[in-house]
């Protein structure tokens, strides 16, 4: 795991990337986990907002896996937020290898502001993005399939979303082998 606190200490593009973004808590560690098969690689914690550097993961050179920071954070100062959504511009604008970012939605939350504002800068930068919901063990299967429907009508017009919402339960297993199909077709 590499981790690169400034942008110009990225790794050489010599590998295409997709990103996971989402909010503090969403369970991006958890669903990066469980999308290598292998505990400890991304770190899991209940310390939101604690991470302020892009984690790099490199799956045998073929592909790499980029944490970025949790967003959204109550207790994140202006200031935080500012800087964390100049480096995520930066990357996401700059990075050629960058084949997809992965938007995280808590499954008993839906869609926030600060999502919007990240689906945002994406669609400006013409980054292709999909949303992944997280956490689907938690709501019952009919609100799961409520917030697909919701989330892909406020979705539909938005120039660079994909429009597959993948629901995935980082703890029981469900819509990982999915996903991990979405982003090995990026390869
Ligand atoms: P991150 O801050 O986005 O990296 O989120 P974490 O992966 O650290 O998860 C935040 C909290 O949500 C932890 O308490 C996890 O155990 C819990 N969590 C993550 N994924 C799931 C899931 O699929 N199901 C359930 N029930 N809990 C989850």
């Amino acid at each position: 795991m590499l981790g690169v606190a400034e942008l110009d200490g990225l790794p050489d593009e010599e590998a295409p990337e997709v990103a996971f973004a989402g909010r503090s808590n969403v369970g991006k560690s958890s669903l990066l986990n469980a999308l290598v098969n292998q505990t400890g690689l991304a770190r899991a914690s209940n310390t939101p907002g604690r991470t302020r550097e892009l984690n790099y993961f490199d799956l045998e050179g073929r592909l790499r896996l980029v944490d970025l920071p949790g967003y959204g954070y109550a207790r994140a100062s202006r200031k935080d937020s500012a800087q964390w959504m100049a480096l995520t511009k930066a990357f996401m604008q700059g990075r050629s290898v960058l084949r997809r970012v992965f938007v995280l939605v808590d499954s008993r939350h839906g869609l926030k502001d600060s999502d919007i504002e990240i689906m945002e800068l994406l669609d400006e930068a013409a980054v292709i993005y999909q949303v992944v919901l997280t956490k689907s063990d938690k709501v019952k299967p009919t609100a799961l399939a409520h917030l697909m429907k919701v989330t892909s009508d406020k979705i539909a017009r938005r120039p660079a979303a994909h429009p597959f919402i993948r629901a995935t339960s980082a703890e029981k297993g469900d819509g990982i082998d999915l996903l991990r199909a979405d982003i090995n077709a990026l390869i």
